[in-house]
Parts: C-alpha cells; structure tokens; sequence
C-alpha cells in the first residue's frame, strides 16, 4: 500500500505533532533545522503582532511549514489580506527591537494559571483565558518539563527552539489566510490559519514568489485545459474524477510504455485485477477499519442463490456482501502471491500493474490533477527473501534514477521514515525487532547507493519503514512523487508464505513501489516541468506536416510523409490549407506541437523538408529522409 501517497505536498516537516498539538515533544525537538526555527519564530512575532492589534485573539498551533509559517487564530475579527499591511508593520517593529527568545520552565500548575489568565500567546492578562493554550497543556504528558518563550511582553506555551532573537528573523512576508479546525476536527472551533514565507534573507524570499509566479503560469490546471488534456466534471462524473481526454491520453499511455518497458527489463511480471474487493479483503490488510474514511462508502451487495436446489424466493438464501472500491492494489496482489503454492525458487516475484484506485478526499481537499480520488498507479509489489531484500531494493532506487533521467530531473531526495519506539502497537505494528533489522537493511542499502537520503524518525507507515521520493521541478517547486514501503507485516496477515530450501514455510518480505507515482499526480508535475512543453516522445502532436500553399503536387509529397510517420506509429497531423505559412506556423506554436515539417515547392524538388522545432526555431532544411530518421530516433530513445 502507498501510504497516503496524496499527502505528499508534505507542509509540515518536521512538526507533525505541533502542527495538531502546539507542542513539540523533547525528542522532535531537536529536529527542527535552523530555516525552520526561524520560520516557527517568525509565527511568535506574528502572534505578537496579531494580539498587539486584537487583543482578544486565541492563538493555538504556529508550527513551521514548507517555506514558511502559519499560526491558527480564533478571532472575531475576519482577517484578510487587507490586513497584512498593518499585521507585517507591527512584526517588523518587533524584529528591529531586537527582542531575545527567553526560555522559562515553568511547573505544570504555573503554566495552567498563566492559561487560565489569559496570559499564554498574550501581551497581557486578559479576560477570558488562553483556551487552546489550556487545552494544550492538558495534552501534555505528566513529568514532560513545560516551558514559556517570552519575547518582550509576548508569552506564550512553546518547547522551542527558536533563533536567539527577533532580529535574527530575515525575510518575511504574510500570504493567505486559510479556515481550519482545530486540531483539524470538524467537531472543534473553526479557526483562521495565517500563512506566511519566511527566508534567511530578502533575495532568497523574492527568489521564491519569482518561483511561485512562474509556478502560476506552468499551473497544471490552467495548461491541462489550453492543450485539452483532461477535464474534471463534477457534475456529472464526479468531483476529483478527472477525464482524460485524447491528447492527455496519449501521455498516459507512453508512460505506460516507458514503465512496461522498464519493468519488464527489470524481471517484473503484470497482473491485472478488478477495482474493487469484498470487505474480508480490506480487514485482513488491516485497512479496515483504520483507512476507512479513507475510502468510499460500501456497496451493499445481496447475492441471491439461483441454483437448482434453492428457491429465489427463499430469503434465507440471500447472502449479503459488503464491497468495496479498492483504495490500494496491494491486498489483491496478495491474494495473487497466495493463489499458487509458492517455492524459494519463485522468488524475488515482482508482480506490476498500472492499477486505478479511488480514495475518498474531502471535496475540500481536492486540487486539479494533484489531489483526486480515482487515481491510476504504477504500482507493484515485490515479494522477496530477507536475503534477497537489499539488491531488490537497490533495484528499485536504480530504476527511480533512470527515470529521473529521462525527465531531466536533476534535483531529488529520499526521505526515509523510520519507526517511534512509543508508537510501537498503536501507530505501528507492535515488531520491535522486525522494525530494527528492516530499517537497517533500508539504511543500509541507501547508504551503498549514494543516494541522496535524509532520515525521519517516527513518520513510517503502519506496516514498515517507507521513503518518500521528493523531486523539484525544473523552477525550483518540490513535489512527492512516489513512495515506497517496505512491509513485513500485511504478508504475515494474509497469510502469504514459501517454501524455504529447508522445507519450512516462510513469510516473504514485501516492497511496495510506484516510481512514477500516479498518473495524476506525474503528469501535473510534468505540465509544470516542462510548461506543457512535452519532449517529442511524450507530445500530443509529435509532428504537424504545413505545406506553402496548396498546390496538389506539394500536398501529396506532404501526404506521403505524413503516411510514412503514421506507418510508424508517430503522431502527426497536417495543415495543407491555403492560409499564408506564417500564420500556419504561429497557430502550431500556440499550440505547442512538438515539430513542424514544412514543404514547399523547393523541398519537393529536392525530396526534402524544412525542420521547426517548438521554441526552437527553424532548424533548416534537411533530406527528408534524414529528418523521419531523426524523429524516428528521438522518439525511440525518449530524448529531453
Ligand atoms: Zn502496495
Ligand atoms: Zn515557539
């Protein structure tokens, strides 16, 4: 299973547990790097600047995000961006006073009367008491020390750490404001959520809205509905279920055709399975009932026995059946694993399937192709011998790096999450042991690859240790395109096992990839990457064929050529209109064919073509044989 593969613009780094709780525990701590201190002290100055404006202001979490901060607000008054103005003078007059972070333990009860004053995320005492900052406090465990940071009159309930002062805060600008829950529960008060970005410095905060402004131009959605790659119709089909029209098809399909390829020169075997499973299924993966609201509602299904020997009639005959849609294809190539009696020798079985799955997100949550609910995966599921474990593994990263390859990407990391040892029974399966020799083998192998890795403590999945793959785009934005897990437990549940050498049954180790992600989710990132720009072997229209005019001689020398690439599977259409060349040519830009074959009366003489291609000009005239030789190349070797 790809562990909420979704959730993968990952906002909150290293601070899962302020961002629900205000309260970092000791031990997280110290996880925060120093970008992030900075952007989680600027939330303190924010608080400072907000409760200085609107002293009744209920502050609750101000945890550091991706690029920046955000502090949840309960307050009266709405704010709006018309108020940053005003909020980012009063932070600024905080920063040049300079102020220093000081740190005051303080005992459980002191902390409680401070709350209950009304003194916490507060200039001041005030009338009604710091309710969440209460509530906070409560959540946190008995013996925990309990610490204040006070920057000039500004107290508030916070474990740290920060910068030494307010002055050591560089740039900073406020952005949106968002509603939220708090605690991210529906039942709880709705709170506003106030972002900012924050940097070291001025250059490296203008650098980024330069990013975020050619992210807006490169937006998915906005290219996805120019080139008529997909749209989403929430009336009829569904909100989150995007259809994919002929042109983002052919891109889905060629992805299709690189992973096949791939997989299959990496020994993988496909299956194909249905999209969707009786409720036994999802309770032995254990998805039930934790991933529940994860997942579409049941189906109620009532099978009557039509045999001979019943009666349809008979009530007692019906059988009821609950069916899900699946929301991972992991529990079916279980079933596959466990349809043959399986030997050592079967293995590493690397079972592959470009599998649809449909997740449940709230329609709030939905976000063009990025966040859907039907999704197609390029999924597979690895069984394997512990001994067998590493130079799978290895594999799998090999086959991460000769993607990124073939998209030029040059940027990425792995994010490696391990296990807590507190979480042990609750958030993750109770194997201590199980948890320590995976990990090490993970470590391990990353470590021998050289890839470029970070490790997180106590942000596994349920089932294993998983890595996230983080990829930045061509501007500079990150994206989470795939994750791995290693499971060692949903096997043992299933009950999958082989034959070792030594004729004992054994559980084989399990390893869930999907380099490319989803569907949805790559290809959004590709229209950002390349601006819908597509290399010639994932375009739409690889090749558009213009003739000077349309004198029928020309047109038929054009026909045969476009006849030949047809022949060859590439995709080409033709423009032998009268229209002046020119135009022909802009129109084909616009809408960014790939390259442009144009024929003029010369080109017949000489049994040539002139070459165009798609932001890069005229490339000159060329044999014509030469040219489909080119394309016929370019194709094949999937060029950037
Ligand atoms: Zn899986
Ligand atoms: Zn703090």
């Amino acid at each position: 299973m790809q562990d909420k593969p979704q959730e993968t613009d990952r906002k909150t780094p290293a601070c899962v547990a302020v961002a629900t709780t205000a309260w970092r525990r000791p031990d997280q701590r110290s996880k925060m790097s120093e970008i992030e201190r900075l952007r989680h002290s600027c939330a303190h100055v924010m608080a400072t600047a907000i409760v200085k404006l609107w002293p009744d202001a209920q502050f609750a979490a101000g945890p550091p995000v991706e690029n920046g901060f955000y502090y949840d607000v309960d307050l009266s008054h709405r704010i709006s961006p018309a108020d940053f103005e005003k909020i980012e003078a009063e932070m600024k007059v905080v920063i040049k006073a300079n102020q220093v972070f000081e740190k005051i333990v303080v005992s459980r009860q002191e902390a409680l009367d401070y709350a209950k004053r009304g003194r916490l995320a507060a200039l001041a005492d005030r009338p009604a008491p710091s309710k969440f900052k209460l509530d906070i406090l409560e959540g946190i465990p008995e013996g925990e020390p309990i610490s204040f940071f006070k920057n000039g009159e500004f107290i508030d309930l916070c474990a740290g750490p920060h910068v030494m002062r307010t002055g050591n805060i560089g740039a900073f600008k406020l952005t949106h404001v968002a509603s939220t829950y708090y605690k991210g529960d529906e039942k709880n008060p709705q709170l506003q959520r106030i972002y900012g970005a924050a940097f070291k410095n001025k250059t490296e905060l203008e650098a980024y809205f330069k990013m975020l402004e050619e992210a807006k131009k490169r937006d998915h959605r906005k290219i996805g509905a120019e080139m008529g790659l997909f749209v989403m119709d929430p009336e009829y089909t569904g909100p989150g279920l995007p259809l994919w029209l002929p042109k983002g098809t052919v891109i889905v399909e060629e992805l299709e055709k690189l992973a096949k390829e791939t997989e299959f020169a990496a020994g993988y075997v496909r299956v194909r399975t249905p999209h969707l499973a009786k409720e036994k299924m999802y309770k032995t993966s254990g998805h039930l009932p934790y991933y529940a609201e994860s997942m579409f509602p049941p189906m109620e299904l009532i099978e009557r026995d039509t045999s001979e020997n019943s009666s349809i009639h008979n009530p007692q005959s019906a059988i009821s059946d609950r069916y899900y849609l699946k929301a991972m294809n992991c529990p079916h190539h279980h079933r596959i694993f466990a349809a043959e009696p399986r030997s050592y020798r079967d293995l590493p079985l690397r079972l592959a399937e470009y599998g649809t799955c449909y997740r449940y997100e709230q329609s709030g949550e939905l976000l063009g192709l990025m966040r859907v609910r039907s999704l197609n995966m390029n999924d597979a599921h690895i069984y394997c011998t512990t001994e067998q474990f590493a130079s799978e593994f290895n594999a799998v990263n090999e086959m991460y790096l000769k993607y990124f390859k073939v998209f030029g990407l040059e940027k990425y990391q792995m994010r490696f999450s391990t296990h807590g040892k507190e979480g042990l029974g609750k958030k993750y399966v109770d194997e201590p042991d199980l948890w320590i020799q995976t990990e090490n083998m993970v470590r391990d192998a990353l470590k021998n690859s050289g890839i470029n890795f970070v490790e997180v403590a106590n942000e596994a999945a349920f089932y294993g240790p998983k890595i996230d793959v983080q990829v930045w785009s061509i501007i500079g934005r990150e994206f989470t395109i795939a994750t791995n897990q290693v499971d060692f437990a949903v096997p043992r549940r299933f009950g999958l096992v082989y034959k070792d050498r030594d004729n004992t049954e054994k559980t084989p180790l399990c390893i869930h990839r999907a380099p490319l992600g989803t569907h949805e989710r790559f290809i959004g990132f590709l229209i950002e990457h390349y601006a819908g720009n597509f290399p010639l072997w994932l375009a739409p229209e690889q090749v558009r064929v213009l003739t000077i005019g349309d004198d029928e001689a020309l047109v038929n020398y054009a026909k045969g050529i476009v006849n030949e690439l047809r022949a060859n599977m590439v995709r080409v259409e033709t423009d032998f209109g009268a229209d002046k060349i020119n135009g022909k040519i802009q129109k084909a830009e616009v809408e960014k064919v790939h390259t442009m074959l144009v024929i003029g009366p010369r080109d017949l003489q000489a049994n040539a073509v002139s070459v165009r291609v798609h932001g890069k000009g005229n490339l000159g005239v060329k044999p014509r044989s030469e040219a489909v030789a080119d394309l016929f190349a370019a194709i094949r070797e999937r060029r950037s």
